[in-house]
């Protein structure tokens, strides 16, 4: 089984990014190559639209045991016209994903919020019946992102970049969620708070790449500066980080069978 030769090869420092805007880079190869030379055996590529989920799904194809894909549509993105054609797109391509994402609420967006809700109404159910884990962006919305995914019985999610509250955060890992931790940790107070709070059977790493941080725009590799960082923050071997967080990217979005999942 490949999901067992990927463990072996890298056993030493298994890392997986669960959530990367390949699409958005602009030196994709070299990036990539920089990435398996540094020991990330898995990439989720999450897209936002239906160009990046196109985009996603074909980099996922070009780069079958490096890359696997994730859909979505990112409430930055939604436009009323454009709804219909997208969640479509998620329903038609979703069998060939590992997860629904990037989705979720931003009410900082111009989006208006009832739209935002709607659309990720119907994204949930997709998920629950394609049974996929939803990859969720929530900025002042936590609490609704939480509520609307409990009301509608949502059991697997990750909440990405996690920087709510910690009593939001006790809630969703009593759930059975996870959240996930990126490089915004060398500075963000609530960033560092959150994963200090959560148990690291509930934490996964990522980079949300391109993503700049402090000036330093992010790729995949940069897992390895998210890694550092929460084994700081938890007082534990970056061994025991890697191996931990990777079983639970495994466990909820593997196994990582080389090619898109059918
Ligand atoms: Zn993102």
């Amino acid at each position: 089984m490949v999901m067992r030769r990927v463990l072996t090869v890298n056993r030493n420092l298994l890392l997986i990014d669960v959530h990367a805007h390949l699409n958005e880079l602009e030196e994709l190869e070299k990036d990539l190559r920089e990435a398996r030379r540094q020991g990330i055996s898995v990439i989720i590529g999450v897209g936002m639209c239906l160009e990046s989920n196109r985009r996603i799904l074909a980099i996922a194809k070009e780069n079958p045991t490096l890359v696997f894909p994730a859909i979505g549509y990112h409430p930055w993105k939604i436009k009323k016209p454009e709804i219909r054609e997208n969640l479509a797109f998620i329903k038609e391509n979703v069998k060939h994903c590992v997860a629904i994402g990037e989705v979720g609420l931003d009410y900082k967006a111009k989006v208006k919020k009832q739209l935002q809700r709607d659309v990720l109404q119907e994204i949930v159910k997709l998920s629950i019946r394609y049974h996929k884990t939803l990859i969720l962006h929530c900025r002042y919305s936590h609490e609704r992102v939480f509520s609307m995914i409990s009301d509608m019985g949502v059991k697997r999610a990750i909440f990405h970049w996690y920087s709510g509250s910690l009593d939001l955060l006790r809630k969703i890992i009593d759930s059975g969620h996870y959240i996930s931790a990126t490089p915004a940790l060398m500075y963000s107070p609530q960033h560092q708070e959150a994963v200090k709070e959560a148990a690291l059977e509930r934490i996964l790493l990522e980079t949300d790449c391109p993503v700049s941080y402090q000036g330093h725009v992010s790729k995949p590799s940069d897992v390895r500066i998210t890694l550092r960082e929460v084994a700081k923050i938890k007082g534990l071997s970056l061994k025991t980080v890697a191996e931990r967080t990777s079983q639970n990217a495994i466990g909820l979005l593997g196994p990582f069978d080389g090619g898109l999942n059918h």
